[in-house]
This record gives C-alpha cells, structure tokens and sequence, in this order.
C-alpha cells in the first residue's frame, strides 16, 4: 500500500484515521473527482473533467493516460490510477468561441499602449479609427487603445486627417484555446501543457 499512502493518508484524515490499512469505497468518491487536464490528439487542452471520467475515457480506448496523480483507486475487482493528464486518441474539432470584443479585450489586444503615442498606461480610453461620425464600424479592425490625450487631440478625424499614426493596424486577435482554463488552478503537472497566453 506504500504506493498509495499519500492519498490513503487524505483520505483516513477525512473519513478515518484508523482505516489506512486500505482505500475506502467511500474514499473513491473523493478522489474520482480530482480534476483532469484532456488533451486533443494535438495537444491542445480540449477541457477539464473529473479523474472518474477520465478513467471511463481510458478504459474505453478514447484516451491515453499522459500523467497521473499520486494514488491510486481500489475497487472491489481492480486498482486504477488516478489520471492528471489524458490525451485523446482523435482529434476533437473545436470552434474555438471567437472573443467578445470589450474595452478590456481591446486592452488587452493593444497590450495596455496607447496605438497613437505608444505610451503604456492603464488610464485609456477607446478610439475609433474611421470615427463615428463618418460612419466607422463599432470592430475589432476599427477600435484601438488610446490615451485620452490622443483621443482628444484625433477627436472626429481620421487618423491621416489628425496627421497621426497607428503603431500597427488593428485585428481582431486570435481566438485563444487556452482561455477556458482560465476560471481553473493549473495543477503543476499540467504546466507543459498550458503555455499561458493571456494577452493572446
Ligand atoms: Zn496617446
């Protein structure tokens, strides 16, 4: 049982310090639950489920287990290692949820730097580049980061009609697969996995 103590040790702590000797059916219940990073078959994280999932997914063939936590699962008639890390052996196609364009997402695309002046600041403010009055659309190509020093000066002008420039010409930025695991605590073992990009 010294391979399972860790998780045995948890387990006696919350349910029964004397029964160590081996893992509680009850103890199952807890430790199904442990979360598990799913892979697609390219490696990009598809979502997180619960190791009871996971271990379905396994043992139905659809995964391969990449790394496990520490313990394992006893039931009446087998032992099965607690997954961390699944990977699927097919490719999901996911329609990765285009991003909702906000004053914080444009931000977060100009990286905090005002697209005129290029001074960084967290005091900005919104610039359309064909303004409004000139019937500029309200998009991720026509709305950039600016100080309101810039704004103020641009006013109702396109950026050639106020003589100024962009430091680059807006888009609307990559959807990010690696956002839905941003509500998550990223177990360390996961970490290889989850190049983080929060800017995108
Ligand atoms: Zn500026």
């Amino acid at each position: 049982m010294a391979k399972s103590a860790k998780t045995g040790q948890r387990v006696a702590d919350e349910f029964d310090p004397s029964g160590s000797e081996a893992l509680p059916v009850v103890s199952a219940r807890n430790v199904l639950s442990a979360p598990v990073l799913v892979l697609n078959l390219n490696y990009v994280p598809v979502n997180i489920c619960t190791a009871r999932r996971a271990i379905v997914l396994v043992g139905k063939g659809k995964a391969e287990l990449l790394d496990k936590h520490s313990g394992e699962v006893h039931t009446v008639t087998a032992v099965f290692d607690i997954p961390s890390i699944i990977r699927l052996v097919y490719l999901v196609k996911r329609p990765y949820a285009p991003r909702k364009m906000s004053n914080k997402e444009i931000f977060l695309r100009d990286h905090y730097t005002c697209q005129y002046c290029q001074i960084k600041t967290q005091e900005l403010t919104l610039d359309h580049v064909i303004p409004r009055r000139q019937h500029g659309p309200n998009t991720w190509e026509n709305v950039v980061a600016a100080c309101p020093k810039c704004n103020l000066y641009k006013a109702g002008r396109t950026p050639a009609e106020a003589n100024m420039k962009l430091m680059r010409e807006p888009k609307a930025p990559q959807p990010n697969p690696y956002r839905m695991l941003q509500n998550y605590v990223i177990l360390e073992q996961w970490i290889p996995y989850v190049p983080w990009m929060i800017a995108g």
